[in-house]
């Protein structure tokens, strides 16, 4: 598996507060990686930390930090007072400590995703409306959601209220997966959407269009009728299916120059296929299991190997992948 350089800083976009620490930040990165996230303008440093694990004894107890007035650089030293070992002269890289800088990241998956607006926060701490993109052939609202847990899930579902087709993007997979039902928007990672490449950060479209219905308008789309026979029901599933390879193969050509080659698009959830049908997760499962369900599983078992991604063609002749 190759690890997504900019994975790190999408997983700290989750987590509260999003901070990275000096003496360890390098290390979650592949190797250089750390430099180039650094200089991409998402981070903002924080004033040093007050605390420190000692570094003598291994304890790893946190320990208080004191600044001592000094001759040198800034005037102040920081020294360590551990409970075993007594002061311990640090040098001051070691405290360097920065956060992800959220309203610098929601700018720029606007600007990546080309699309027009200012991004506002909506929610405090955890939700910003980022303005208008374009995707699946309409301009559609885009939101950037972080951090969203249990005591913060009913301000942002009430916030997206009546915008059920604005795109949410969500930090990582993780945090689409947890999303779950939880408002009936389409929900994208951008560990799927935005990646760090030879030449800077990239925005693949067509990791949005993946998570989007067709491109017919979510509102306004009419519920499938329950009473759809097996067929009609199957038949649907695998459309779905084939339009997720067609995504997921555009999406592995687009990140074919990468340093650990294409990419996989996230396999659609069966909730997903459920929604984009319009019947239940066990129905899904139930058109799965069925003799007649054979090309679902074949194509669900492509839909997680990059060969069979690359090599997309739908069975049966059809349109051109
Ligand atoms: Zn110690």
């Amino acid at each position: 598996m190759c690890p997504n350089p900019m994975g790190p800083v999408w997983g700290r976009l989750d987590n509260d507060p999003p901070v990275f620490f000096a003496d360890r930040a390098a290390a979650e990165f592949p190797p250089g990686a750390w430099e180039r996230v650094l200089g991409l303008g998402l981070l903002r440093e924080l004033p040093p930390s007050n605390s420190a694990a000692c570094s003598e004894c291994g304890t790893g107890f946190p320990n208080r930090i004191f600044f001592l007035p000094s001759g040198g650089p800034g005037g102040v030293r920081p020294v360590l007072q551990c409970r075993e070992c007594g002061p311990i002269p640090l040098d001051p890289a070691v405290l360097r400590r920065w956060a992800v800088d959220v309203p610098a990241v929601a700018a720029a998956v606007l600007r990546l995703a080309g699309g027009t607006g200012h991004p506002a926060e909506a929610v405090l701490g955890r939700l910003w409306h980022l303005g208008r993109i374009n995707a699946a052939g309409r301009s559609r609202d885009a939101y950037l959601a972080r951090a969203v847990h249990a005591e913060a899930r009913a301000g942002v579902a009430a916030a997206l209220a009546g915008r059920p087709a604005a795109v949410v993007f969500v930090p990582t997979e993780a945090a689409a997966g947890r999303w779950g039902t939880a408002t009936r928007n389409p929900v994208v990672a951008l560990e799927a959407a935005v990646t760090l490449g030879p030449a800077g950060l990239t925005f693949d479209p067509t990791a949005v269009d993946a998570r989007l219905p067709g491109g017919a308008p979510v509102e306004r789309a009419p519920r499938p009728k329950k009473r759809a026979g097996p067929a009609t029901t199957n038949e649907r599933l695998t459309a779905a299916l084939v339009a997720h390879l067609r995504a997921a193969r555009a999406h592995a050509l687009a990140t074919a120059d990468q340093p650990c080659g294409s990419q996989l698009l996230p396999r659609p959830t069966m909730q997903f296929l459920a929604d984009e049908v319009g019947v239940s997760p066990p129905t899904v499962t139930r058109r799965f299991r069925e003799p007649a369900g054979r090309v679902l599983r074949l194509y669900w078992e492509w839909a997680a190997d990059i060969h069979s991604v690359l090599n997309f063609r739908p069975i049966g002749g059809g349109k051109k992948g």
